[in-house]
């Protein structure tokens, strides 16, 4: 018994226990119809059972509109229950950022609602879903029953702007050119100054650049920031203000203009890490788990640009 007892503790201490409850959504209201919902920010982990994305609740006339719907379909219950605590209107509409599957995978849970989405999310949704499915399985430890990947139905293309207007709410759907990933969209409430801009803004965390552009995604930001912004946001993270999206793009410019600058000047990948500025970058979270492929995958693009 005492083994057993020794034995269960050292499974808990070093076996990565997995939690049996979800961490808070953190609800937030920014006006009487836009509530954002946000996660915690570790990559998903047994700890947060995959819970660590923020969503955008919309409330229209007769329902809500969410702008993405988690990791899987527990934590869109868990989302939809802190939604419960504002509204009792359905969810009509999903809109999905783009095709990493902490944004989409919890979409099992609007059996019938209107996902919208990038042509480039649906075809990656389409094609890479069901391992999505099991790589957020072996990250969370849990068996996901009921999570399956769904297809946005109704799509848009690249770099178009589309005017919509969903439950009596006008709203504009952005999709960039690639800049976080080949399909990012993001939502834009006119009337409201506020923006659910995906994992293209991130707040408090290093960005990913694996699957995207820097150089565009650069840009991007540029473009977010001729809008009228009084709120946004991030994928990931607490909300920002004008000012936190001014920093966030300089920042990941500066990252840009550091490796090309080294590359340029006939340098190697590895002085990349002497001449970045690391203090910046680590005080941000996620900074182990990011910064050595960040590196190399800016780097692979700049040498292509520059081929
Ligand atoms: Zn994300």
């Amino acid at each position: 018994m005492r083994r057993l007892f020794v034995l269960l503790v050292v499974l808990l201490t070093f076996g990565g226990a997995i939690a049996d409850t979800f961490p808070e959504v953190k609800v937030q209201k920014i006006n009487d119809r836009v509530y954002a919902l946000l996660g915690p920010t570790d990559a998903p982990n047994k700890e947060n059972r995959g819970y660590m994305t923020n969503s955008l609740a919309i409330i229209g006339q007769e329902g809500v509109i969410l702008v993405d719907a988690g990791s899987h379909k527990a934590v869109a219950e868990h989302i939809l229950t802190s939604l419960r605590t504002v509204t009792a209107k359905p969810v009509t509409h999903v809109l999905i950022t783009h095709h990493h599957p902490d944004h989409h995978l919890g979409l099992a849970a609007f059996p019938g609602t209107n996902v919208i989405s990038t042509e480039a999310c649906a075809k990656e949704i389409r094609v890479r879903g069901r391992s999505m499915v099991n790589w957020m399985k072996s990250r969370t430890g849990l068996s996901l029953a009921g999570t399956h990947p769904v297809i946005p139905q109704m799509v848009i293309t690249a770099k178009s702007r589309q005017a919509i207007e969903l439950e009596g709410v006008r709203m504009e759907l952005i999709a960039s050119e690639t800049a976080h990933t080949s399909g990012d969209m993001v939502v834009w409430l006119p009337d409201d100054g506020v923006l659910a801009a995906g994992d293209i803004l991130v707040h408090a965390i290093n960005p990913n650049f694996a699957d995207g552009n820097l150089k565009q995604w650069i840009g991007v930001v540029e473009d977010l920031l001729k809008l009228p912004l009084k709120t946004v946001m991030p994928g990931h993270g607490p909300l920002m203000d004008r000012q936190d999206v001014l920093e966030f793009g300089r920042l990941i410019a500066s990252f840009y203009k550091t490796v090309e600058s080294i590359y340029k000047a006939g340098g190697a990948e590895s002085d990349v890490r002497k001449k970045l500025d690391m203090a910046r970058w680590e005080k941000l979270g996620r900074f182990q788990e990011m910064m050595g492929h960040n590196i190399s995958t800016v780097w692979r693009q700049i040498e292509t640009d520059n081929f």
